[in-house]
């Protein structure tokens, strides 16, 4: 299984996470799914 480290901006606030995903994670900020964007 391999391990991806991204980095994901929230397109509310700004804030820039990044994180492992190994097999799916959930990222949360303001209390909002899925408005994030992912900087490559
Ligand atoms: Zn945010």
């Amino acid at each position: 299984m391999a391990e991806r480290f991204e980095v994901y901006q929230c397109g509310v606030c700004g804030n820039v996470v990044g994180m492992l995903i190994a097999g799916g994670g959930q990222l949360t900020c303001c209390n909002l799914h899925g408005l994030w964007t992912q900087e490559v």
